[in-house]
């Protein structure tokens, strides 16, 4: 998962299919084939087959005789991980020479699964003629001839399939056949909707209960990403077959993306029918990687490679690991041994890619999908892998190029149609180049606040490539999406990430403009501020950060830079850090993987930040600075703490003593628990508890909502200003400062509300309505720079409505300031202004202010085309004219002033027009 600013709701994302509909009938294609004699075709290469599914679907399925109730028993051993018991239970019926596939299969099957594949191999060679007609056991023969060093035999096998089916082809309608032939179809690249159609669904309608079909099913839509659809085959298959792990499997990988809670329930179900069940476990390997809980995915592959020794993606996973750890001596081991049994595998270089990727490391990710793509060049994972991960790491054009080729060879990749279509929008886009920054906006959008955007990153650049000791040297490109959709195909391919409101990939910032957030928008500039902060600090350590370092240091600086931006201690917080949700600072990275929800995710980002502050507070930044320097060396994480901060359990200790403090320090006479408490109490009852528990917050505060809602303002005011007393810095929403401002409103005391709405937003960064009102009542007094403050905080949060640049406006023509009204009017030509004519005029006034006439020129201009009798306007067009004048006849002047100075210059230098002369002497210039 890329840095993010998160928000507390959890991650919801759901798939979308291309066509929004169910791939439809196939009928019409199949007659379209039969006509064009496609029988008739004589090459058997997998590339033309068409007239293999049309032959095959010309036949009608029979189902092979195999009676399930003999086969159970082997299953069942088979499901429940007792691999030994089954291969001896099938090897059995093998010898005996019994005239049915299944045996022999399983058999194979179970072989692989423990790593005997020279063994698998040789089953199949002695069953080979006597089971000629059986793709599916074909398709394990060729796995096994793959991974016991005979590739070109295993290939052979599946090249033969064309003819063989072509001479006898009503041997090979059965349904397994029919299943195993539409899965070699799909990967080598057939249409998703051909086979579906003409193989799968067809094997269903003959059979509902064919659980094999609707497992092949699920596992193309996870393919393509169409979650819905997968869980809906999988949850079906399930009810069928309880017993088999691999689709609990399935059905957590195809909630992976949307619910985590889900998905972790049916990953521990599969364990726990098989707790060697290899995909699972190493599907538990790859989380814990992904929250850098190192020792716990070392033990879960250990499990891998006790039932498989050689499990290629086990020593994948290890090797990322090592990579990760700065270990590459031992990376390059586990690379080879993956690929000992197969040396032509793309699936490990693609695992070890991927996984360096989601931990930011993208330039290796490339790298080592390129090296899976040297390996087999059509392997499609690799292929859209390496499409993402240019994205994000700026190489545009060539990830373009990768997804148009991934989106045609396969056009039912969701994320590949997501990604094309994003391309479109994207190239409708304004895009603004500036000192080092490509920032891509909606085009109203960024006429509206594409200024101020630009303003705060320099800010953000200047500031934190100074503290953190970093010149940037390649450009950062901001991307800014009013569609919340648009940001999490941008972000994740995929719709959802509903809880995002920016990310950062290093080079490449993504961020939700104030659009998609409805009526309660997030302040934009202190999310832009953290993601940049992130590609200060992703920079520093070539991406070799743990995420808790990156987040706690983006979240410190947030509130570095502005007191209202970022996390502050509170109530809650303080609770749970007082409790068992505080995680000792070694053990941050492990707060960011499947968090207890919303809340302990954003208290995560809250506890790294306190982390961050106490390094910096008690070591100082400068050892920060080290340990960055250190860890972009590629210094473990914990080999360059120590190094920097001693002992990790003396840190801790010191850490949680640091912590212990805070909370201690923190509101220290208020009580506040709410147990115990009456839910609704009266005034009079209240007080009694008060007067039992003086120092409780929750009775407290209802005491003075109860006053507010009897109109009671004098007794509230005095009960509000003891709940202040008990909990000085509550700005939350109906807390005590916003319950302050409110009573002193109903008092009259102008003073009073006007102090508590400016604790209020010194201490909230998105307050929309005490910034508001805070407006109002700096207009009325006509405090201007007050009023200029609160206006660009207002704008901060939603740029979107006309409020903020009305009041920006007026506040900086009354202090004088022409120039930095320019701006905020051009902004309101953008929101449907009630009056164009006036807009247009007092743009023209302050362009003509600050000496732009042509710009002032061309608005009164069109302020008069609005109203011709506009009279104000005719006196500035007027005066637009007069100055216009004089400013040529000055110009005129100074141009011949100039020429006949350059007419000096070509005396000296006559070659200065054209290619740069080479002086032979110093010249002097005038
Ligand atoms: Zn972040």
């Amino acid at each position: 998962m890329p840095l993010d600013s998160h928000r507390s709701q959890p991650i919801v994302r759901d798939a979308v299919r291309p066509d929004g509909a169910r791939w439809h009938s196939y009928s019409v294609m199949l007659s379209s084939l039969l006509l064009n004699n496609a029988l008739l075709r004589p090459s058997a290469m997998w590339g033309q087959v068409s007239w293999l599914i049309a032959i095959l679907c010309w036949l009608s399925f029979y189902s092979s005789s195999a009676s399930a109730v003999d086969f159970a028993e082997a299953r069942a051993k088979y499901f429940s991980g007792e691999y030994k018991a089954c291969i001896e239970l099938t090897r059995a019926e093998v010898d005996k020479g019994i005239w049915n596939d299944f045996w022999s299969r399983q058999l194979m099957q179970a072989l692989m699964t423990v790593g005997r594949y020279e063994e698998a191999r040789d089953v199949y060679k002695s069953v080979e003629t006597k089971f000629a007609t059986s793709i599916p056991l074909r398709v394990l023969a060729a796995q096994a001839y793959r991974f016991s060093g005979g590739a070109a035999v295993g290939k052979k096998l599946i090249d033969d399939i064309p003819a063989l089916i072509q001479a006898t082809p009503w041997r090979f309608s059965d349904r397994e056949n029919m299943l195993a032939l539409g899965k070699i179809l799909l990967a080598d690249g057939e249409d998703a909707r051909v086979v579906l159609d003409a193989f799968y669904d067809r094997a269903l309608k003959s059979d509902p209960k064919f659980v094999d079909a609707q497992i092949a099913i699920g596992e193309l839509a996870i393919d393509k990403s169409d979650y819905q659809e997968a869980v809906k085959s999988l949850t079906r298959a399930l009810e069928l077959r309880p017993e088999d792990p691999q689709i609990s499997f399935l059905l957590a990988k195809a909630w992976a993306s949307s619910d985590a809670e889900k998905a972790t329930k049916y990953l521990q179900a599969a364990v726990d029918l098989n707790p060697k069940h290899v995909d699972s476990l190493l599907m538990q390997a790859e989380n814990y990687i992904d929250s850098e809980a190192y020792d716990e995915a070392e033990r879960l592959l250990a499990l891998v490679l006790e039932v498989n020794v050689h499990q290629p993606e086990a020593w994948a996973l290890r090797g990322a690991m090592a990579h990760l750890k700065g270990d590459y001596k031992k990376e390059g081991e586990c690379r080879t041994t993956a690929l000992a049994k197969w040396q032509l595998n793309p699936a490990v270089d693609h695992l070890i890619g991927k996984k360096l990727s989601q931990h930011y490391r993208f330039t290796e990710g490339v790298a080592y999908q390129r090296r899976a793509l040297k390996l087999d060049p059509g392997y499609m994972p690799a292929k859209f892998q390496l499409a993402q991960d240019l994205l994000r790491v700026g190489k545009d054009d060539e990830g373009w190029s990768i997804v148009d080729q991934v989106g045609a060879a396969d056009k039912y990749n969701v994320v590949a149609f997501n990604l094309k279509t994003l391309q479109e929008r994207l190239s409708k886009f304004t895009t603004m180049e500036s000192d080092g920054f490509i920032v891509r906006m909606d085009a109203r959008e960024s006429k509206i606040y594409g200024d101020r955007v630009l303003d705060l990153l320099r800010r953000a650049k200047a500031t934190l490539s100074e503290k953190y000791e970093l010149q940037l040297t390649e450009p950062v490109t901001v991307e800014i999406f009013p569609q919340q959709s648009d940001f999490a195909i941008r972000t994740f391919g995929l719709p959802g990430g509903a809880g995002f409101l920016g990310v950062c990939f290093g080079k490449l910032i993504t961020a939700n403009s104030p659009a998609s957030q409805g009526e309660s928008p997030s302040n934009w500039e202190s999310v832009l501020w953290h993601e940049f902060c992130h590609v200060i600090t992703l920079q520093k350590t070539n991406n070799r950060m743990p995420r808790w370092l990156s987040e706690g240091i983006s979240v410190y600086e947030e509130l570095e830079a502005n007191a209202s931006w970022g996390q502050r201690l509170n109530p809650l917080y303080k609770k749970m850090l007082q409790s068992e949700d505080f995680v000792p600072l070694s053990k941050l990275s492990g707060a960011f993987l499947q968090p207890k929800s919303g809340l302990h995710l954003q208290f995560a980002y809250f506890e790294s930040s306190l982390a961050v502050r106490y390094l910096i507070d008690n070591h100082g930044l400068p050892l920060l600075r080290k340990l960055l320097v250190d860890l972009g060396m590629g210094v473990p994480i914990e080999e360059a703490f120590a190094r920097r901060y001693g002992d990790t359990a003396a840190l801790d200790e010191s850490f949680a003593n640091y912590v212990k403090k805070l909370t201690a320090e923190f509101s220290p006479a208020a009580d506040f628990s709410s147990e115990g408490l009456p839910r609704r109490a009266a005034v009079a009852e209240l007080k009694e508890v008060l007067a039992e528990k003086p120092n409780s917050y929750a009775a407290q505060l209802t005491l003075v909502t109860q006053l507010i809602s009897q109109e009671n303002w004098p007794e509230a005011k005095l009960a509000v200003d003891r709940l202040l007393e008990l909990y000085v810095d509550d700005a939350e929403p109906g807390g005590g400062i916003s319950l302050k401002a409110k009573i002193a409103r109903e008092l009259n005391d102008e003073e009073a509300e006007l102090s508590a709405l400016t604790r209020l937003t010194e201490l909230s960064s998105d307050n929309v309505a005490a910034l508001l009102r805070l407006i109002q009542l700096h207009r009325e007094s006509q405090a201007w720079e007050k009023l200029r403050e609160a206006a660009g905080q207002l704008l901060a949060v939603q740029p979107l409505i006309t409020t903020g640049h009305e009041a920006w406006i007026e506040a900086v023509e009354k202090l004088g300031m022409a120039d930095a009204a320019i701006g905020a009017l051009r902004a309101l030509q953008q929101l449907e202004p009630p009056d164009p004519a006036d807009l247009h005029y007092r743009l023209a006034r302050s362009l003509f202010a600050v000496g732009e006439l042509d710009d002032a020129r061309r608005e009164v201009l069109f302020a008069l085309e609005e109203t011709p009798r506009y009279r104000e306007a005719q006196e500035l067009l007027l005066a637009v004219s007069e100055a216009r004048k004089t400013r040529a006849d000055v110009d005129q002047a100074a141009d011949i002033k100039t020429a006949r100075a350059a007419d000096e210059i070509e005396v000296i230098a006559p070659e200065l027009d054209g290619v740069p002369p080479v002086p032979d002497k110093p010249r002097i210039l005038p």
